[in-house]
């Protein structure tokens, strides 16, 4: 019997135990790097001349790895294997499916530090977010395979004398899974098995930053026995493989998470009709975040002021759940803004294989020029507390970095800077700060500090973003325990982790049979 769903533990690594495990897992990524991996179509493995180059974002000269790379003619050829697959995997039973699952969960937690500290090397995640990451990987893997098993016999509906109704929900046919590299085990892997498991066949996208821990990924999905042509791998460029996919007649749904401007074009593509396509595509797209922070007076400001570091600088702000933007009642602001700077000048930043910095590189050298140029920015709009600094030489670090005083509507309130940056901004009262939190065109995740009830019940009516968080930081969302997805600009909402996830990827289906 399916033990009842809980969700994996983090490593707690001032055992030493634990330490040594991961030092282990660094040990076998090296022993691996810089090897060639393949595109994965029917099962066939695809050796292509060109590659994307994945590196390492603390140290440049560090090839992770290379990985072949998708042009259209592969990615229709990949688009036939899963049309073709589809034909056989919607009709293999929902417990064989979840199996493939429930038994890659096993193999990843055998070799939890492993991934762990590829994303160290691949993505420049610190231990303890990289840890993370691996746990909800396996979260996503253990929770919609039980999922899947709780509806696999439909939803109860009425039946008159002499008649058998039924409600099922059955497979919609091929997805394209296009995933970001921020948690590149994750979201790619969380974005895919939901598909998978509900009996559809898909083309995997991964963000070309991180294609290493996808390719390993689809290589547990084999070990695991997972049918050839159901899950079929193909990295490529966004603009030449992601939109042809995108806008292909077979392609049924479309499971996107990255950037806003990236999703709008998407769901814009996806809505123009191609020629012999006879279905509206589905498009799930989850985007950016601007999330804020409010700390009302009557708060336990220690903790706010931790919140806040925590969220704002947790894997160098590049989070779409971090938080950007604090926005603090008056009578409280110049403490809390006080105590977080000194929080946050004692974090150490550096090369994250040193399990003592907090904080680590950012991802590639356009986001450093990004949120470097956004430092700039904020220069100008408000005043700088700490930071403002980055160092490209070897890596791309840039120093945590706050910015106070600013107006809400200031560019770095407004625009998601991902990186290592937070604003605050002081408000007339709770009711001004939950205006000055609604103020953006996201609304993915938000946090309330205060001890005030009636506060509390204020902002879960009226603050609107999809996760909203009392007394704790904004960020950390748990599988199966905080379903995770946003409002407006931030996406459609589909809840990743959530109850009602799996049947986005699936339609109902009513049957009735007279007697
Ligand atoms: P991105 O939009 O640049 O890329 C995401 C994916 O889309 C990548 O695989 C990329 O190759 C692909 N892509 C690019 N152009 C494409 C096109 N024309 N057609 C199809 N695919 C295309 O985002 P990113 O930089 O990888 O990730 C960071 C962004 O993701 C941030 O905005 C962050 O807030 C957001 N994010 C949101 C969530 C969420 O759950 N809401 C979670 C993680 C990240």
């Amino acid at each position: 019997m399916v033990q009842p769903y809980k969700h994996e533990p983090f490593t707690d690594f001032s055992v030493e135990s634990n330490q040594a495990d991961y030092l282990k897992g660094l040990e076998t990524v090296k022993s691996y790097l810089g090897q060639d991996y393949d595109l994965l179509i029917d099962g066939e493995r695809i050796s292509t001349k060109e590659k994307i180059v994945s590196n390492n974002p603390a140290n440049k000269e560090e090839v992770i790895g290379r990985v072949s790379k998708a042009d259209q003619a592969l990615a229709e050829k990949a688009m036939q294997s899963a049309v073709n697959a589809f034909q056989s995997w919607r009709k293999v039973k929902p417990e064989t499916r979840a199996d493939v699952l429930f038994k890659a969960a096993a193999i990843i937690r055998r070799r939890k530090h492993e991934f762990s500290a590829l994303m160290t090397k691949e993505a420049g995640k610190p231990w303890n977010e990289a840890d993370a990451d691996t746990a909800e990987a396996i979260d996503f893997l253990e929770y919609y395979a039980r999922q899947m098993l709780a509806i696999k016999d439909g939803v109860p509906v009425n039946s008159r004398p002499n008649e058998y109704n039924r409600y099922d929900y059955i497979p919609l046919g091929v997805g394209v899974i296009i995933s970001p590299w921020n948690f590149p085990f994750a979201i790619m892997a969380g974005t895919t098995v939901a598909a998978i498991v509900a009996g559809n066949t898909v083309l995997l996208k991964p963000a070309s930053t991180t294609p290493i821990v996808a390719a390993k990924f689809v290589e547990v999905l084999e070990e695991a026995g997972l049918p050839k042509g159901v899950l079929n791998f193909v990295p490529g460029s966004g603009a030449e493989v992601g939109d042809y996919l995108v806008d292909h007649k077979d392609t049924r749904f479309i499971s996107f998470t990255g950037s806003r401007d990236v999703g709008l074009r998407i769901n814009e593509r996806a809505s123009k009709l191609n020629d012999g396509q006879i279905w509206i595509k589905r498009v799930i797209a989850e985007m950016g975040g601007k999330d804020t922070i409010v700390v009302d007076k009557d708060a336990d400001l220690e903790l706010a002021a931790q919140s806040i570091v925590a969220s704002a600088f947790g894997f160098s702000g590049q989070k779409c759940s971090a938080c950007s933007r604090a926005v603090i009642v008056e009578e409280v602001y110049d403490q809390v803004l006080a105590r977080a700077v000194e929080i946050a000048k004692e974090k150490k930043a550096g090369n994250p294989e040193d399990r003592s910095n907090f904080t680590g590189p950012v991802i590639d050298q356009s986001a450093f020029n990004k949120i470097m140029s956004y430092i700039e920015i904020g220069k100008e709009e408000g005043k700088l507390m700490l930071g403002g600094e980055g160092d490209d030489s070897k890596g791309y670090f840039i120093q945590p970095t706050i910015f106070a005083d600013l107006d809400p509507q200031a560019r770095i309130m407004q625009e998601e800077i991902f990186g290592p940056v937070v604003g605050f901004t002081k408000a007339k009262d709770f009711n001004h700060a939950i205006e000055i939190a609604n103020n953006t065109e996201y609304g993915l995740t938000g946090a309330v500090l205060t001890n005030n009830r009636e506060h509390i019940q204020q902002a879960r009516e009226d603050f609107h973003v999809g996760n909203l968080y009392f007394n704790r930081g904004c960020t950390g969302a748990i599988v199966g325990y905080q379903p995770f997805g946003g409002f407006n600009m931030s996406g459609t909402d589909s809840k990743a982790g959530g109850p009602d996830y799996i049947m986005l990827h699936m339609q109902a289906k009513t049957t009735s049979e007279m007697y």
